[in-house]
């Protein structure tokens, strides 16, 4: 083993090593994945960020020193090989390396807590116990490729459209919205929560001339609920316009969307492949479906649901059955929405608040804020709450605040419709929910 890297060099990545390659002579660095010792000839798979080469020693060709040195590698240990590349129809790529030199990074423990070849299944609290592990396989860092394209596709599209992004504090004194989806936290001698939102935040940006704002993330909700759907901490993409209504929010909201698909589609292509996703680019624009017709719908597939309910899982079900894609529900009752979505002025029962679905799956939620103080401070003691916690809030619709209109998109949420993942625990490093805080 050794503490120093001096007089190597890593040339390639396993992934860049072709049979026809220019470079005969190479130097890789990675974990060995496998190893097959048949006595006069040692095999090595070596695996590093997206590849995995063979590595093969006959004792004809290499020293009999390097030979007992690979001989003596255990699986998952870290090295540097320094070797010749040679076509090998029977290896993986059609090429192997015939070994020179080899370095001993650093040693892997045995037995491994989890097997990162993935012929021994694990359970996922096992895999998130030795996350760092799990990691090393292809269909799980796969996900976070994804993931971090998604979200660079998201930033791309709105910094062309000149949208400012933001950062609003997470330590907060009162909810947003009330309720009990909060963490409570001691600050100093005070009480303090964590965010669940930056909703009054990004729309006190309203009322500074920034007019387009967005922030990427966490959130934190005390859901006690354990669902495939639900972490209590997550990534939320927050956007908010000035002078907008949700229509043009929708608009954006569809077609950052559809772009990212598009975007991901293209750059992903081989983690899209590994996870076997086919990813369709849905069209634009996403169909609308009216709430109350969204009632009708699933009563008819045999759900209960009233006209007033927010949707059950099992109402979300049955419109996942009928919907196969993008769609957005809308004009949703005032009563279930938060005090800050714009009752439609013609019938204040009903809202100006939407929620996109990817079928059975709640990805974002939005709606046209009320702009109006009188009207707001209303609101916010319809739904029993104080308007003095709101003060501070409150007075930024006192001095000139436009009318405006904006959505959250969940980052996990809306990768699993991209990665095809049935836990969004999948789509997260290192989950929250409610048995995990570790690691
Ligand atoms: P749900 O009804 O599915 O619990 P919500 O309506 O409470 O979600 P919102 O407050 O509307 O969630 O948040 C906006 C978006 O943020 C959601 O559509 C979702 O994509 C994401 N989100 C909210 N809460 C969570 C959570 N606990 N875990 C993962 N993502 C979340
Ligand atoms: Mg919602």
């Amino acid at each position: 083993m050794t503490d120093s890297l001096k007089d190597w060099r890593r040339t390639h990545y396993s992934r860049e090593v072709k049979p026809e390659m220019n470079s005969p002579k190479v130097t890789l660095m990675g974990w060995i994945h496998e190893i097959r010792d048949l006595g006069g000839i040692i095999f090595l798979l070596l695996r590093d960020r997206d590849g995995i080469t063979q590595i093969t020693a006959p004792s004809k060709k290499v020293s009999a020193k390097l030979f007992e040195e690979i001989r003596s590698l255990r699986k998952e240990s870290v090295v540097a090989v320094e070797g010749t590349v040679q076509e090998s129809p029977q290896a993986p790529g059609g090429v192997e390396i015939i070994p020179q030199r080899i370095l001993l990074l650093n040693t892997s423990h045995q037995p491994l807590p989890l097997d990162p070849t993935e012929k021994v299944r694990a359970e996922i609290d096992t895999r998130l116990d030795s996350r760092f592990l799990d990691l090393r396989k292809h269909s799980v860092n796969s996900i976070f490729k994804i993931k971090s394209r998604m979200l660079h596709s998201v930033r791309v599209f709105l910094e062309n459209q000149e949208f400012i992004e933001i950062n609003t504090p997470k330590l907060v004194a009162s909810a947003t919205e009330g309720g009990t989806e909060l963490f409570p936290i001691t600050y100093f001698e005070r009480e303090a929560f964590l965010g669940q939102s930056p909703q009054l935040y990004k729309q006190m940006m309203m009322a500074t001339s920034l007019d387009k704002v967005y922030e990427i993330a966490p959130i934190f909700r005390a859901e006690e609920h354990d669902t495939l759907r639900h972490l209590n901490e997550a990534i939320s993409i927050d956007v908010e316009v000035a002078f907008a209504d949700q229509k043009d929010v929708m608009t954006l909201l569809e077609n950052l969307v559809a772009n990212a698909i598009k975007d991901v589609k293209e750059h992903c292509r081989e983690e899209l492949d590994t996870l076997g996703m086919d990813l369709d680019v849905p069209e634009t624009p996403f169909p609308r479906v009216d709430y109350a017709e969204v009632v009708d719908l699933v009563n008819s597939k045999g759900v209960n649901l009233h006209y007033g309910d927010d949707l059950s899982r099992a109402a979300e079900k049955a419109l996942g059955e009928i919907m196969d894609s993008y769609y957005f529900i809308t004009n949703w009752p005032s009563e279930i929405k938060p005090f800050y979505v714009m009752p439609n002025r013609k019938n204040p029962k009903i809202s100006h608040a939407f929620d996109l679905m990817y079928r059975d799956l709640e990805i974002s939620s939005g709606a046209m804020r009320v702009h109006l103080h009188d009207l707001l401070v209303e609101r916010i003691k319809g739904k029993g709450l104080n308007p003095d916690s709101f003060n501070r809030y409150l007075a930024a619709f006192q001095y000139g605040m436009p009318p405006h209109a904006g959505w959250g998109l969940g980052a996990e949420r809306f990768t699993m419709c991209l990665t095809g993942a049935k836990n969004v625990r999948e789509t997260v490093l290192f989950p929250r929910d409610r048995r995990r805080l570790t690691p």
